[in-house]
C-alpha cells in the first residue's frame, strides 16, 4: 500500500523548491522583523495560491495569504500553519474606449510596478499607489491609499478565492471598502483576492511620468527611510496620529531597537536590532500617552500577525 502522502509533501507539490520550513518571517516584511513561519510557501502565479489555500484546507492546518509584508508586524514566537507569499504578477491592459482602460493585475503585483507600467503607457489614475511598498491583494484589503486617492477609486472588480474554494468575480460596491479597511480585512482567513481590475484614463505621456517622479520625491522627502511597517495607527477624525504622537513627546523615543521616527511620528522604524516586542511595546506606549493627554484612542493601522499573547 502507498502511504498518503504529508502536508509538507502536498504542499512541495505546488511549489518544490519554493516552501521553506520554519523560515524567518523577517526577510519577508518591510520591518525586517518575524519570526518563523512553520511552512512558508512562495507562490508566483494564482493557481498556485489556488492550490495551496486547496492543499492547507483539505489537510486542516492554518493558512494566510500575505504581499509583501508591508503592513504586519510578526510576532517574535512566528506563526503555526501555512503562510503563502503571493508573488502571482500577472497584468493585462485593456482598451475600454473613449480614453478609458482597465488593468487586470494578479494580486502578487507590486503597485509600484502596476502605477509605473500605467505611466509608461501614458494612464493616469493610479499614480497615487506608486509609493506605497505593497501588493495590489494587500492594497485592496487594506483599501490602501496616499494623495488623497484610496484603492476604492479606481477598483472595478475583483476576482476572488472564497472558503469553499470557488473562485467568482466581486464587484468594488461589495467589498466593504472604508478607511483602510474591508471585507478581506475583517475576516482575513476567509477569502482571498486573486486578481483586481483598476479603471485609468488616457492622458499624455509626459504628465502620467511627471506624476509619478512627483509623488516619490514627496516620499523621499517626507518619510524615513529605515525599515518601518508605515503609519502605525490610522488618523483619528479631524486629526493626525503623527501629530498625537510628536505632541505627547514620544517622536524619537527608543525602546530596545525600535523608534519612533525623527522624520515622522507615526512611523515607527528598526534601528537594526529591533524585534517585534519591542515595536509592540513603542506602539502601546504611543497608544497609552496619547489617551492619557488628550482622550483620544488611537486605532492600529498595522497588523499584528502570528502567534502573540492575548491584550
Ligand atoms: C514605507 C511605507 C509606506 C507606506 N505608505 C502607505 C500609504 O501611503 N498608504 C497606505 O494605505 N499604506 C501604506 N503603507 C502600508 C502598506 O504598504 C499597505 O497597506 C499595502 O497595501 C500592504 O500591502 P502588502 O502586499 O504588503 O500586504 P501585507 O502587509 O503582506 O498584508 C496586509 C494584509 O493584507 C492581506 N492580504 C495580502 N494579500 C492578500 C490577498 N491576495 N487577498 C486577501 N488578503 C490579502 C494580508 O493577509 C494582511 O491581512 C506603507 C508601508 C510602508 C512600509
Amino acid at each position: 500500500m502507498i502511504a498518503p502522502m504529508s502536508v509538507s509533501e502536498r504542499l512541495a507539490a505546488v511549489v518544490t523548491e519554493r516552501l521553506r520550513f520554519e523560515e524567518p518571517l523577517a526577510r519577508y516584511t518591510t520591518m525586517r522583523i518575524g519570526g518563523p513561519a512553520e511552512f512558508l510557501a512562495l507562490a508566483n502565479s494564482t493557481a498556485e495560491v489556488v492550490a495551496l489555500v486547496a492543499t492547507a484546507r483539505s489537510a486542516g492546518i492554518p493558512w494566510r495569504v500575505i504581499g509583501r509584508g508591508s503592513n504586519l508586524l510578526v510576532s517574535d514566537r512566528g506563526v503555526r500553519g501555512l503562510v503563502i507569499r503571493n508573488a502571482s504578477a500577472d497584468l493585462d491592459f485593456a482598451d475600454m474606449g473613449g480614453g478609458r482602460w482597465h488593468v487586470r493585475a494578479d494580486a502578487g503585483a507590486s503597485l509600484a510596478r502596476v502605477a509605473g507600467e500605467c505611466a509608461r503607457r501614458g494612464l493616469v489614475g493610479f499614480a497615487f499607489a506608486v509609493a506605497i511598498p505593497g501588493t495590489i491583494g494587500g492594497a485592496v484589503a487594506q483599501n490602501a491609499g496616499a494623495h488623497h486617492r484610496e484603492m476604492v477609486d479606481v477598483l472595478v472588480d475583483v476576482l476572488c478565492l472564497d472558503p469553499r474554494g470557488d473562485v467568482a468575480p466581486l464587484p468594488v460596491n461589495v467589498l466593504e471598502l472604508g478607511y483602510r479597511t474591508s471585507r478581506f480585512k475583517r475576516h482575513p482567513r476567509e477569502e482571498t483576492v486573486l486578481t483586481a481590475t483598476i479603471a485609468v484614463t488616457l492622458a499624455d505621456l509626459p504628465a502620467a511620468e511627471r506624476e509619478i517622479e512627483e509623488i516619490r520625491a514627496w516620499r523621499a522627502e517626507h518619510q524615513p527611510a529605515e525599515p518601518s511597517a508605515g503609519s502605525i495607527f490610522a488618523n483619528p477624525p479631524g486629526d493626525y496620529a503623527g501629530r498625537l504622537i510628536d505632541a505627547a513627546g514620544l517622536k524619537g523615543h527608543a525602546i530596545g531597537g525600535a523608534q519612533v521616527s525623527t522624520r515622522h511620528a507615526n512611523f515607527v522604524v528598526n534601528l537594526g536590532a529591533a524585534t517585534a516586542a519591542d515595536v509592540k511595546a513603542l506602539i502601546d506606549l504611543a497608544q497609552s500617552e496619547v489617551q492619557k493627554r488628550f482622550g483620544i484612542s488611537l486605532e492600529r493601522e498595522v497588523e499584528l500577525f502570528g502567534e502573540w499573547e492575548p491584550a
